[in-house]
């Protein structure tokens, strides 16, 4: 059959050109790299042969192949090996979104820096791994027979922005990658020799489950012969104790596991013994994904049995809020041909998420006591996903309310419930917060003004979340937990309470014009008016009885593209205040005026909240009109 011709797609071309021309000095990665696609490629044949009774026994191997004369290695696996589709698909395109844009400002720095290695960081980024092959080749010739099919096809590419592809064979399924090698440059390796290999392998790749076998050099009775030999020990990492790993090798199976470029936040290393024996080794990493809440995403809790692999992304093991958390549970206990959905009925399974959960709980705990500054760093990073088990996982929302920060008008730093609980005010009947889009319009809000009077603290919740987390959190321990944008809720006692009715009765005659007014002129917008003490110095502000959505909630439904009428809420005023004082006097006499004015305060209460008012236009001429008002007073 003819040689096809085909063009990277236009990203894909930009990267490997990124890849060619790097002067990134770290280039033995490729190795990793490639090895590590040999083991995901044997992992997803395995996975495909427990879940079919049609293919038969095989043994997994890696097998490097490297040719001193000819200057080229081949890294060799037999396991699921591509299609032609699957090739042009997967080698031939990169289908990530936001690959354009990073590329912009990846480039920039990729042709300047070696130090942060942003090769590494495009490899991570965009799984582009097979690329970094162009880094010390010319030519790079891929052929490749999916599990189940006769044929194979062969990739071959110089990198320049298109590559053939032919048919081919192979004896079995699987894919080779042969690297025609560059001359290696000053203070670089020479690929083809087998010591440098060695180093390459042991460094990156000894934990790799499968055995990794070359042709090496023996002397026997001062003659050479080549013989096969396994390179990697194979020994799984989480079976061996701290002190048998460097800090090296485990850096390389995070990256091996998570494809992450940094290094990982912390480590958690698990030994259960009890009703079901099992290992673990979980990672945090620093950062984010950028689809941590994308519907759909994987876990990252690879389930092994007896040190075999059985799957990726195992759900059982661990509950979705703590979907960033990379690792794997080895267990003995479980027998080697469990399924997916036997898993998900099996007592054992359920004992060792409870365990995992358990040791990751006490970590984090351990890290919020001892390292605050790192777990600051896990909570911006992971924080909003976490806070989700609070809804979902009711058995340890308290725990998880005990590991959650806020931030809070205390100050600027992040707070636990419990710091906040001992800077409780006497008298202080709870546990206050207020929700909002932002901490900044948040600590301006004129709710919060009764409350910083007697020195209450209250946590500022900007999470979308939070407010769910909030309808399903009435308390904390023994304290409750408050809502100050809610009408009844008041920093005061029910001593005060008694003073401040008998204080606004005082006033009651003079506001029912005034009420009457404003209902009028914000007919079907507010479902009150009411005088209030909650503020200082402010005039007015919006606040939910118990049954309204908040206003937050609100949004966000809308953001989701669901229909929601706005929602009526109680404009309070401070009858304290002068405008509020004047507007009473007014309202006796000039309706046109009053409405004017309490269309704004109402527009501006709205603002304070983060809403949109809904003629910007009108609120505009008004406080025009006002202004000028205040001016032509001026000038008298
Ligand atoms: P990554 O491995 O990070 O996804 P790569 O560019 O290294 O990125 O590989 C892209 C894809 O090509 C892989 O996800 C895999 O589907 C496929 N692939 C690469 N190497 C192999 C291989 N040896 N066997 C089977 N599939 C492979």
């Amino acid at each position: 059959m003819a040689q096809e011709k085909h063009f990277f797609q236009s990203e894909a071309a930009e990267l490997l050109k990124m890849m060619i021309h790097s002067v990134y000095s770290n280039k033995e990665i490729f190795l990793r790299e490639l090895i590590s696609n040999a083991s995901d490629a044997l992992d997803k044949r395995r996975i495909e042969v427990l879940s079919s009774d049609e293919y038969g026994e095989y043994e997994a191997r890696i097998r490097i192949e490297r040719d001193k004369e000819k200057r080229t290695i081949t890294i060799l696996d037999n396991g699921i090996g591509m299609n032609r589709e699957e090739i042009v698909n997967y080698i031939g395109t990169i289908a990530k979104s936001g690959t354009k844009e990073f590329l912009a400002a990846a480039k920039q720095d990729a042709s300047e820096k070696d130090s942060f290695s942003t090769q590494e960081m495009l490899i991570g980024q965009f799984g582009v791994g097979f690329y970094s092959a162009f880094m010390v080749s010319d030519k790079v010739e891929l052929v490749s027979r999916r599990l189940g099919a006769t044929e194979a096809w062969k990739f071959e590419s110089t990198g320049d922005g298109s590559y053939t592809l032919e048919e081919a064979t192979l004896p079995e399924c699987g894919t080779s990658v042969k690297l025609y090698l560059r001359e290696p440059g000053e203070e670089e390796k020479d690929y083809t020799d087998e010591w440098a290999l060695r180093d390459i392998i042991k460094k990156y790749s000894d934990f790799i489950a499968y055995p990794i076998v070359m042709n090496c050099a023996k002397w026997k009775d001062k003659t050479e012969t080549i013989e096969d030999e396994v390179i990697n020990s194979q020994k799984a990492i989480w079976c061996k104790t701290e002190g048998e790993v460097t800090e090296d090798e485990y850096r390389e199976f995070y990256r091996h596991l998570s494809h992450d470029w940094q290094e990982p936040l912390t480590r958690i290393a698990i030994n259960a013994e009890g009703s079901v024996n099992f290992r673990g080794l979980l990672f945090i990493p620093q950062q984010a994904p950028f689809d941590l809440f994308m519907t759909d995403r994987g876990g990252g809790i690879s389930l092994y049995i007896k040190r075999v692999f059985i799957m990726n992304d195992c759900k059982d093991l661990i509950p979705e809020y703590l979907r960033f958390v990379k690792g794997v549970v080895d267990s003995e206990d479980l027998p080697l041909n469990i399924s997916r959905e036997i898993l998900q009925e099996d007592q054992r399974v359920r004992v060792m998420r409870r365990s995992t959960l358990r040791k990751l709980f006490s970590s984090l705990r351990k890290m919020l006591e001892n390292e605050r500054e790192k777990y600051e760093k896990f909570w911006a990073a992971f924080g909003r996903a976490f806070k989700e088990g609070i809804v979902h996982d009711r058995e340890n929302a308290q725990t998880i309310l005990e590991l959650s920060l806020f931030r809070s008008t205390g100050d600027d730093e992040w707070t636990t419930l419990d710091a906040y609980k001992s800077r409780m005010k006497p008298g202080q009947e709870g546990i206050y917060y207020l929700l909002g889009r932002d901490v900044s319009t948040l600590k301006d809000s004129p709710k919060l003004e009764s409350f910083s009077d007697k020195g209450y603290e209250v946590l500022l919740l900007t999470d979308p979340v939070d407010e769910v987390i909030m309808t399903q959190t009435h308390e904390y321990g023994e304290t409750k937990l408050f809502d100050v944008g809610s009408g009844a809720v008041q920093a005061a006692t029910e001593e005060e309470r008694k003073e401040t009715s008998k204080k606004l009765e005082k006033f009651e005659a003079d506001f029912a014009p005034l009420k009457e007014k404003i209902m009028k002129s914000l007919d079907g917008v507010l479902s009150d008016v009411r005088l209030s003490a909650r503020m200082k110095s402010s005039p007015a502000c919006l606040v939910s009885d118990e049954s309204t959505m908040t206003l937050q909630m609100e949004q966000l439904m809308r953001a989701m593209g669901q229909t929601v009428p706005p929602s009526k809420r109680i404009l309070e005023l401070n009858p304290e205040h002068v405008v509020i004082q004047r507007l009473m006097g007014l309202s006796r006499t000039d309706d046109a005026k009053v409405e004017d004015f309490a269309a704004v305060l109402y527009d501006q209460a709205l603002i304070l909240d983060g809403g949109v008012i809904a003629d910007p236009g009108r609120f505009a001429r008004r406080l025009a009109d006002i202004m000028n008002l205040a001016l032509e007073t001026d000038k008298t």
